[in-house]
């Protein structure tokens, strides 16, 4: 089996840290128990490298890629795609792509295709099949406690809660993103689709400032009832 890592600098996974953890503390050890040897692969390019490329032709030539766009991620292709790519043509035809498609994800098993076979249809599994068994398995990744997908903790595709965990428990990796935002020379400087990472900054932040509030008050109001009783 092979397990792909995207990396955000070549110290740091780009995944979320409690996933990290997960897969190599938890999944891996598990499959090689199970007998199943894991190939970690890495492209020697890192999410920095790709978002400090300097463009060197076209209407952007000079400027520096910046942040990967929705639906046509850089990371994706060079980080994830290129090392497997690279893996399977050094294999040709010995391995067989197990996709991790549901069986209620109609329009994506039609475009599978060559050597990509997914199981959890072959066997009738849908998605929420797939995550009971993975639960009945303790193989249930922690991110599914705060969000309902998995990805890069850069991805632009992120919603706002997956953003919400990172800035609260891995406050360093959201000051990398910012300092990546302050950049010069980006084509564009929007983080996503719709925002920079300042805009989402502001609105974490004025809900964290609310959080606290409300904390303090709760706590004076406990601490009024209590004395109430107490007197
Ligand atoms: S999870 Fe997001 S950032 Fe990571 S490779 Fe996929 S689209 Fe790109």
């Amino acid at each position: 089996m092979i397990y792909c890592e995207v990396m955000f600098d070549q110290g740091i996974s780009g995944e979320i840290p409690e996933h990290r953890d997960f897969i190599y503390r938890i999944a891996i050890p598990r499959l090689e128990k199970w007998g199943i040897r894991v190939t970690v692969l890495r492209d020697p390019s890192t999410y920095v490298d790709n978002v400090a490329h300097l463009i060197r032709r076209g209407p952007k030539r000079g400027m520096i890629r910046g942040f990967p766009l929705c639906g046509r991620c850089a990371i994706q292709r060079d980080c994830k795609a290129r090392p497997i790519n690279r893996y399977l043509r050094k294999r040709k035809g010995e391995v067989v792509q197990y996709i991790g498609i549901a069986s209620d994800e109609q329009e994506r098993l039609v475009r599978l295709e060559g050597q990509k076979i997914s199981l959890l249809d072959k066997y009738g599994v849908d998605e929420a099949g797939a995550y009971a068994l993975c639960r009945r398995a303790g193989l249930l990744s922690p991110i599914y406690e705060f969000a309902d997908r998995n990805g890069c903790f850069f991805c632009p595709n992120a919603k706002l809660p997956e953003l919400r965990h990172l800035r609260r428990y891995h406050l360093d990796l959201w000051a990398r993103l910012l300092q990546i935002q302050a950049l010069p020379n980006k084509p564009t400087e929007r983080f996503n689709r719709t925002m920079t990472l300042y805009d989402i900054e502001q609105i974490l932040r004025a809900e964290s400032r609310q959080e606290r509030t409300e904390l303090v008050r709760d706590t004076r109001r406990n601490i009024d009832r209590q004395s109430a009783v107490l007197l």
